[in-house]
């Protein structure tokens, strides 16, 4: 591709002399799994966020299925969703052996419609999982007032918005719990998978942190029923080093979100993001509609311009999710919208002749559609 996606080789490039060295150290030591390198990025992540506690483990999946369940959630229980997310959120749920209660998202963000949660809860609701999609925050302050009374908590999935905050506050201070994703390719990335749940409750972290080390936190003690999800720490060195810039980083991303939206806004045919009154979006992606998008996206690629989809099928018409029996039609505004977006290369170094390299492409490529 001319322009990439993503540039991940920047992000290296900018870490390499703080990081080879501590990898080198961590090689003499052996000290690979928890230690200090980890400890250090779970204070330094949590005070990032403004939260109490992080808990950093495997991967985003398994943080969101170890928020849910230091929060109660058992098998057969239903977590409410929405349909338009990264196809882990819902895998989390299920592989716990709970059920996915899916609702649609509004129109205008693509985020979880909160007018659409009431008519979903049922004695089994057990939780509900905001995802900040795309880099910004969710409706999150207007959750407790559709669930109110009923013991239903609120477990952020900010997999998508590490930075992003919103008149409420932090993306992943504002629930029970929270958890995130450090897969490379997020707006903080380690060398390889890893993730963190976060929370203000000490009892739901001690909880989370026994549940992910074999359910013990006394070495040959266990409490109850764990998995292995655990940081390594060649993933916090690289992790903090990357903390250091991430504001900076996503300032970048913002300027570029700006750029993007002041050159496509005079391009007939290309509806730009909005972004929620009052939010601070970290822009992971940069998402446009268009008419035609399998043929923009074809022709774009043609042009060596890489764009993507996120996500070309709702979690709900994937067959993996058929057995939740929702069929075409159950939720109109995430279909609609899974066939119109296109994500537009974005990340912190992205350059102004890239961008105009793009904006040209998609805005030819839209009018010869118009033609
Ligand atoms: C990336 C992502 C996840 C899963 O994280 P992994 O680290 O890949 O397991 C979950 N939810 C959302 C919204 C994501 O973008």
């Amino acid at each position: 591709m001319t322009v990439p996606f993503l540039d991940l080789a920047a992000q290296q490039a900018e870490i390499a002399d703080e990081v080879l060295p501590l990898w080198h150290e961590v090689f003499a030591s052996s000290e690979f799994i928890g230690g200090p390198h980890v400890e250090a990025f779970e204070r330094e992540y949590a005070a990032y966020v403004g939260v109490d506690h992080c808990i950093a483990v495997a991967n985003g999946t398994d943080a969101i299925e170890l928020a849910l369940r230091a929060v109660g959630v058992v098998a057969q229980d239903e977590v409410v969703l929405p349909a338009n997310t990264f196809v882990a959120t819902a895998g989390a749920v299920a592989r716990m052996g709970a059920v996915p209660v899916l609702v649609d998202v509004d129109p205008d963000h693509l985020l979880i419609d909160p007018s659409a949660v009431p008519a979903v809860i049922t004695d089994r609701t057990r939780a509900i999982v905001p995802v900040h999609l795309f880099g910004q925050t969710a409706p999150v302050e207007l959750l407790p007032r559709v669930i109110e009374g009923r013991g239903i908590a609120i477990v952020e999935d900010t997999a998508q918005a590490q930075g992003a905050r919103s008149a409420a506050g932090t993306a992943g201070a504002l629930g029970d719990a929270s958890s995130t994703s450090f897969y490379p390719g997020k707006n903080l990335g380690a060398a390889g998978d890893a993730g963190a749940v976060l929370t203000h409750d000490p009892v739901l972290a001690e909880v989370v942190r026994s549940t992910a080390n074999h359910g013990s936190t006394v070495k040959y003690v266990h409490d109850r029923v764990g998995i292995n999800s655990r940081l390594d720490a060649v993933h916090a060195i690289v992790l903090s080093a990357k903390l250091r810039r991430l504001e900076v980083w996503n300032q970048a991303r913002r300027a570029a979100a700006r750029r993007y939206t002041e050159l496509l806004d005079t391009v007939p045919g290309v509806r730009t993001p909005r972004t929620r009154p009052g939010n601070e979006d970290v822009w992971h992606l940069y998402v446009v509609q268009v008419d035609d998008r399998d043929r923009v996206l074809a022709r774009l690629h043609e042009e060596g311009i890489g764009a993507a989809i996120h996500y070309p099928t709702p979690v709900h018409l994937t067959d993996a999710y058929a057995h939740l029996g929702y069929g075409p039609g159950s939720f109109p505004v995430a279909e609609e919208a899974s066939g119109r977006i296109l994500s537009l290369p974005m990340h912190p170094h992205l350059s102004a002749t890239d961008q105009d390299r793009v904006v040209d492409a998609l805005a030819r490529i839209v009018g010869e559609g118009a033609a």
